[in-house]
């Protein structure tokens, strides 16, 4: 679909909205027809909308990885990490082979922000990019080595969010 110009995007800051648009881009990309993989990182078992709502989009693989719960920075477990590192192995794939036309590494950036993803693999896994697929990296924190790689980077700054209120998360927006 992007012929050898697959490029590289960022989506980072602490406002909302990253992850809901690289999965915007996913729909976008499916609507002419591409093959997409979204792979997540650290979200193991919540009941998450936007994985639900793109199942059935046609030429998606969606891959999730992380154990049941959230993790904080200092309580990562062996699990954590053979479960990035299973994300890796995929990514890996993914960006490599050619066969798809855009990649999704949600919450890669933090994952590597922890430490839980070595950012020197995906530095390495990205200069071997296929020329034609398209690859976005999701997440708050993002290494500065994956910036300086990217031809999009966008920082979402929050500027109000609910949650200051007191509100709750709500299904259908926050997740
Ligand atoms: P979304 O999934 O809504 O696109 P995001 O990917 O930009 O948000 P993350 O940093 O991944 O946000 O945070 C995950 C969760 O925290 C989401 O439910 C998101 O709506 C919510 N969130 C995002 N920004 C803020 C904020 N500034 N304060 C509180 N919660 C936030
Ligand atoms: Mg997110």
């Amino acid at each position: 679909m992007f012929g050898t110009k697959g490029l590289i995007h960022v989506y980072t800051g602490n406002g909302k909205g990253k992850t809901t648009a690289a999965f915007g881009l996913a729909v976008r990309a499916c609507g002419h027809g591409a093959k997409t993989a979204i792979v997540q990182f650290m979200k193991g078992s919540c009941v998450y909308g936007e994985l639900e709502g793109v199942k059935h989009l046609p030429g998606l693989t969606l891959i999730h990885t992380g154990r049941d719960v959230c993790i904080f920075m200092g309580e990562e477990n062996e699990e954590d990490y053979a479960e990035a590192a299973r994300g890796i192995g995929l990514a890996e794939e993914f960006i490599t082979s050619g066969d798809y036309d855009l990649v999704v590494l949600d919450e890669i950036n933090v994952a590597s922000d922890m430490g839980l993803v070595d950012s020197n693999k995906v530095v390495d896994i990205l200069r071997r990019k296929s020329p034609r697929t398209e690859v976005v990296l999701t997440g708050r924190n993002a290494p500065q080595d994956y910036i300086e790689m990217a031809d999009y980077v966008t920082e979402m700054r929050e500027i109000k969010h609910p949650f200051r209120k007191g509100l709750d998360e709500r299904a259908g927006t926050e997740y």
